[in-house]
């Protein structure tokens, strides 16, 4: 048997094994075999490098914002002069097509080229003679140490929506990317080195459970940046808040998308398909549930079926719109709901079980599938499947269309199809979800708005990314300062006010 390569943590500027003899496989999902082996660290492997963090984040935090921001640009300059290389990686370790790999490198370096802003971004305010002689101004200051704890199905640009802002507002980061497609983290680091960051300012420690609890009680941590599934995200929230730290933990999604009878439905029908089976539906932003009125229900369930039937699936690298899913499991398990959903009295309309696939049939394939007439109550509607497998649940109007929205545990994002502005004016104002389209099927806001659901989808105040990101990342502090002039106030015990 041959050796598989291992993959090492970053700390301190180079690659570092740590202590732990665990590691975890690495798959190619479009071939289904083990490519590398990644570390799992141990919690003395987290502090360790946590300690590296403190240590560098005690001067960075004093680098001037002018130094901060050359190597952000530089950075930036050398993430996009690289990116084919980068994107590479990610359709080897996840999957997604080529395509789709530099889509999400490019919404990634939007939050880097945010970021270089980071001077105007945490100025802050000044009021003079706020009473006779004193004047009051608010600064910000890095937090300190971020951990930062990434899910598998976007592995450079949901660590780039975080690490960016942090490292810019003057913070070290230690970074726990998915153990399932680890290598772009480390890529990232090395480029920010190359960039010209110091040793220790954005270290990569690769493990399972036991790191990311390693994270969430370590003192020296002052902030986590989680993004995954609902039940993690709510354990990561309840367990750092426990141990004081501010949290961010964005979670799972189930997206609706409302079809009024009269949107554009050939507009609605690619939306519906570009948006159900990108990236194999493994988007926190796809739209899983289409809600379609009655009346163009069957003309838009044509539509979308006609669309399909043109996508090929297969291996990422082959110029496909499709490629393959995570893991056989995930795959097993995503292929399950087809069976739910017949026995749940849905209708499927198209099954990817058994499709043509332009790649290795050992890979982890699922084709687009479509599933019509589904009722709420079944699990193939209430669950995040996460899968090529889209839903269409038929609604008399938009006042149900709007109740089962409201209704879902989940609140990440929603789309209206319609060309009636005050149909979409009111839904936008009358939906309980964080990230609204409006004849637009994936809301991703741009980097300089902030990017997070409700409910369900987010645990904590603040989203990721924009103005949210700086508050994040940094302390204010409010300083009521006088400088003394020959007048003198005399003793007062009264609480301060103002004249
Ligand atoms: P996941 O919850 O399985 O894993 C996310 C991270 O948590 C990984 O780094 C993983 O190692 C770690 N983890 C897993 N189990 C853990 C445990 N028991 N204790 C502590 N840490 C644990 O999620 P995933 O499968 O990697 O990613 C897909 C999920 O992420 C979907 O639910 C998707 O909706 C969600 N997601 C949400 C957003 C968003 O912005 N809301 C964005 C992307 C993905």
């Amino acid at each position: 048997m041959t050796e598989t390569a291992i993959l090492d943590h970053y700390v301190g500027g180079s690659a570092w094994a740590g202590t732990s003899t665990r590691t975890g496989d690495v798959y190619n999902p479009a071939l289904g075999t083990v490519q590398k082996q990644v570390r799992l660290a141990t919690a003395s492997d987290v502090s360790d490098a946590v300690a590296v963090a403190v240590d560098a984040a005690s001067s960075w935090r004093n680098a001037s914002i002018a130094k901060r921001q050359q190597v952000m640009f530089a950075f930036r300059e050398l993430l996009n002069a690289r990116k084919d290389d980068l994107a590479a990686i990610l359709t080897a370790e996840h999957g997604k097509v080529i395509s789709d790999a530099l889509g999400e490198i490019a919404r990634g370096m939007e939050v880097v080229e945010f970021a270089c802003g980071v001077g105007h971004l945490t100025k802050g305010a000044y009021s003079e003679n706020v009473s006779t002689g004193i004047d009051v101004y608010s600064l910000r200051q890095p937090v300190g140490v971020v951990g930062i704890i990434s899910p598998f199905n976007f592995p450079a640009m949901v660590p780039l929506w975080f690490f960016s802002i942090a490292i810019a507002a003057g913070n070290a980061v230690v970074l726990k990317p998915s153990e399932k497609d680890p290598t772009a983290a480390n890529w990232m680091a090395e480029l920010f080195s190359e960039a010209g960051l110091p040793d220790g300012v954005f270290n990569v420690v690769h493990g399972d459970k036991e790191s990311v609890d390693a994270l969430l009680s370590h003192p020296d941590v002052a902030a986590i940046s989680f993004v995954g599934s609902t039940p993690i995200a709510k354990y990561v929230y309840e367990t750092a808040t426990s141990h004081g730290k501010r949290v961010q933990a964005l979670g799972g999604a189930k997206n609706h998308m409302l079809v009024l009878p009269d949107a554009d439905l050939d507009l609605a029908g690619d939306a519906a398909v570009n948006a159900g089976f990108g990236s194999a539906g493994e988007r926190c932003m796809a739209v899983s549930v289409v809600l379609a009125v009655d009346s163009v229900a069957d003309a838009l369930v044509a539509k979308v079926s006609e669309r399909m039937a043109t996508l090929r699936t297969g291996d990422g690298t082959r110029g496909c719109d499709m490629g393959p899913l995570i893991t056989k499991v995930h795959r097993d398990k995503v292929a399950s709901y087809i069976d739910v959903a017949a026995s749940d009295g849905a209708t499927v309309v198209v099954d990817g079980r058994g499709i043509e696939i332009d790649g290795d049939p050992n890979g982890f394939w699922l084709g687009p599938t479509l599933i019509d007439k589904v009722p709420t109550s079944s699990t193939v509607y209430t669950d995040e499947i996460f899968g090529p497998v889209l839903s269409i649940v038929r609604v008399e109007g938009y006042e149900e269309g709007l109740e089962i929205i409201n209704a879902s545990r989940y609140g990440n994002g929603t789309a209206i199809f319609t060309n009636d502005g005050g149909a979409a004016r009111r839904f936008q104002h009358e939906v309980t979800v964080g990230m609204i389209g409006i004849n637009v099927p994936i809301p991703v806001p741009v980097a300089y708005h902030s990017f997070g659901g409700w409910k369900a989808s987010l645990f904590g105040d603040a989203k990721a990314y924009g103005p949210h990101g700086f508050d994040f990342y940094t302390a204010e502090k409010a300083v009521t300062s006088r400088w003394l002039d020959p007048s003198h106030g005399g003793l007062n015990l009264g609480f301060p006010q103002h004249d």
